[in-house]
């Protein structure tokens, strides 16, 4: 590409979208395409994947077709480009007869170039056949892991996309997905263009993201402090059941929050209601299961909690990286316990994938325990899973406030020799009760209070010991046996701490239970934060214009808009264009509202 048609795409970028650099890997993937090679591009959720496909069509005016697998994704996108004066179609069953009609005449009549379709829509043979008549440039297929067997999301529409190739031989294909392992790229580069394609893969660090992990105790109280000092932002709180998140939901409401319970029991007409209020209210907790969040679209949530373990790394590196799209800082917290960890490992048992399958899920789960009892950086523990290297991040707890460790071998040796006494038959709960010397009757009936280590961690609060047991389990010197109803077993290392005296260092536990919660000094408050009232201003503003145009809030600004004019406070046009996400559509459209606003903060300089 010459360097005049790259300054092209670089003013398009400024004018259109209002983006003054393009981000990592996207320019790349943009010339690929404009290339006419076929792409597959595995990009971190936030990265800005859509802009690689949309800024291709705006400057080619080639026909381009993107296959999305969510009504609300595809409704989305629309709004965000129709509000950046780009003209597009859509058509899915979400929409009336007659209004597709209407959006496939501008498709037609050259109107527009980019249409957006559902996977059932554009496969039936009326509409291939309607698409053959034109030149079709570009086939887009966002979340493209949906139509490998191996990916997370296989959808069966999504299977038929394989077929298009022989449909329209002269056209090209850019797939796009956040999730997919080697396996899967190469079955989506497979499916789609018989594997000519350009690979991208760009890393996964998130670095907006900030990382804690909290021992699970007092949760409620917890979460309730956390949520306070996030009140007027939205966020995704993660449970594991139903019940949980319709009692937690419950609870929050109760307390004045904007609480939105959100499981696969609900009707699917519930669902659309909730996802469409968390997408335009302000502050809205969104209380889930996993059921919530694939192809959730909101750059601006500014928090994900997870009240239980997730069942992978992978799944729980998804789960975060729903937040802080816009790449403004957001906040991640993990709350966490054995009794979570017992119930993962019995899911993975009890479910009915085979032998093979079910290792696979329990190295999975393992690395994301290890994730949680890490005393070193959590980025770099969750980064070197996916086979990245990085340095300390400064952004998770265990940097901020670096975990003492100490040993603990006496501990460890006194819990190994319970369990050892016990005949390794026992669950983590009757191991403590003996260690602290409990008279209960299940001790009594089994004759467990005349063993010789009875009551020999007598000292130890519960807490104490159970984190030395989960921190065991991370650092392979125990095992939880699930077909002995989560027995724990002595490991190889276990018997060195026991019989060899190797040293178990482990994080040092405190003794009491504390309402955990971001600590507020080591936050510092970001410059628009100080500025924060001007920014409850420009929030209200942008959600009244949102709500008389009925579109999310972020599509009117991003978070990180705001903040940029709370902290540079711009007044005349061409300082609203030197704001990150002010392009000209936008300027001519807004500017007189938010000047006024701004007038009123600022303060001339004496
Ligand atoms: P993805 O699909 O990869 O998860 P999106 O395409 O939804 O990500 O983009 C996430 C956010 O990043 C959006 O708010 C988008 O406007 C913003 N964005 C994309 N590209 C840029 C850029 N070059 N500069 C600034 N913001 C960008
Ligand atoms: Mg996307
Ligand atoms: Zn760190």
């Amino acid at each position: 590409m010459t360097s005049e048609q790259i300054d092209q795409l670089a003013k398009l970028l400024e004018q259109v979208f209002g983006f003054t650099s393009f981000r990592p890997g996207q320019l790349e993937i943009i010339e690929t395409i404009l290339a006419k090679q076929n792409v597959l591009a595995v990009m971190p959720t936030g990265a800005g994947k859509s802009l690689c496909y949309q800024l291709p069509a705006i400057y080619s005016e080639q026909k381009t077709i993107i296959v999305s697998p969510l009504v609300a994704l595809m409704d989305d996108q629309v709004s965000s480009l129709s509000q950046l004066g780009v003209p597009v179609s859509k058509i899915h069953s979400g929409v009336s007869r007659q209004e597709n009609v209407e959006q496939w005449k501008r498709f037609a009549s050259n109107e527009c170039n980019i249409l957006y379709l559902s996977p059932e829509r554009l496969m039936q043979t009326r509409m291939i056949d309607a698409l053959k008549r034109f030149p079709i440039g570009l086939f887009v297929v966002d979340e493209a892991h949906c139509i490998s067997k191996w990916g997370a999301g296989f959808r069966p529409d999504y299977e038929n996309l394989t077929n298009l190739k022989s449909f329209f031989p002269d056209a090209k294909f850019a797939a796009f997905t956040a999730t997919a392992d080697k396996t899967t790229r190469s079955d989506i580069a497979k499916n789609l263009t018989n594997g000519d394609c350009s690979v991208f893969v760009s890393g996964f660090d998130r670095p907006n993201l900030s990382l804690k992990v909290f021992p699970k105790q007092n949760l409620k109280s917890n979460i309730l402090h956390f949520l306070s000092s996030k009140k007027n932002e939205s966020g995704i709180v993660y449970c594991l059941s139903r019940k949980d998140t319709d009692q937690l939901s419950l609870f929050l409401h109760s307390k004045g929050f904007n609480a939105i319970p959100y499981h696969a029991g609900k009707t699917p007409e519930y669902r659309l209601d909730a996802q469409n209020r968390f997408m335009t209210e302000e502050a809205a907790v969104m209380v889930a299961t996993v059921a919530f969040g694939m192809g959730i679209d909101k750059p601006d949530i500014r928090y994900v909690v997870h009240a239980s373990m997730p069942g992978s790394v992978e799944a729980f590196y998804q789960e975060i990286g729903r937040a802080g799209r816009d790449g403004a800082p957001a906040e991640t917290i993990m709350y966490y316990g054995l009794q979570d960890m017992v119930s993962r490992q019995r899911m993975i048992f009890e479910g009915n994938g085979s032998e093979q399958h079910k290792i696979l899920e329990y190295k999975r789960l393992e690395a994301l325990i290890g994730y949680c009892e890490t005393p070193a950086c959590r980025r770099l523990a969750l980064l070197s899973y996916f086979d990245e290297t990085a340095v300390s991040c400064g952004n998770c707890d265990n940097c901020i406030q670096p975990p003492r460790v100490e040993d603990y071998s006496n501990i460890a040796k006194q819990i190994i020799s319970a369990i050892k006494q016990t005949g390794q038959y026992f669950g983590m709960a009757h191991i403590i009760d003996v260690a602290r010397g409990a008279e209960t009757e299940k001790i009594k009936a089994r004759s467990h209070n005349s063993l010789k280590i009875f009551g020999i961690a007598r000292a130890q609060s519960k807490q104490v010991l159970q984190s030395v047991i989960r921190q065991l389990i991370a650092g392979n010197a125990l095992k939880v046996n699930l077909e002995k109803f989560g027995a724990l077993e002595i490991a190889d290392r276990g018997v060195n701490i026991l019989q060899s005296n190797e040293q178990f260092m482990a994080k040092v536990i405190s003794k009491k239970t504390p309402i955990v919660s971001v600590n507020a000094e080591t936050h510092k408050p970001s410059k628009a934060q100080s500025n924060s009232s001007v920014l409850v201003e420009l929030k209200k503003l942008r959600l009244a214009l949102a709500r008389e145009r009925s579109v999310p809030a972020f599509v009117i600004f991003s978070d990180k808009t705001l903040a940029q004019m709370a902290e540079e406070l711009p007044i005349t046009e061409n300082q609203f264009l030197a704001i990150n996400g002010v392009g000209n559509k936008k300027l001519g459209e807004f500017y007189h509202q938010f000047r006024e606003v701004i007038e009123k903060f600022k303060v001339p300089r004496l």
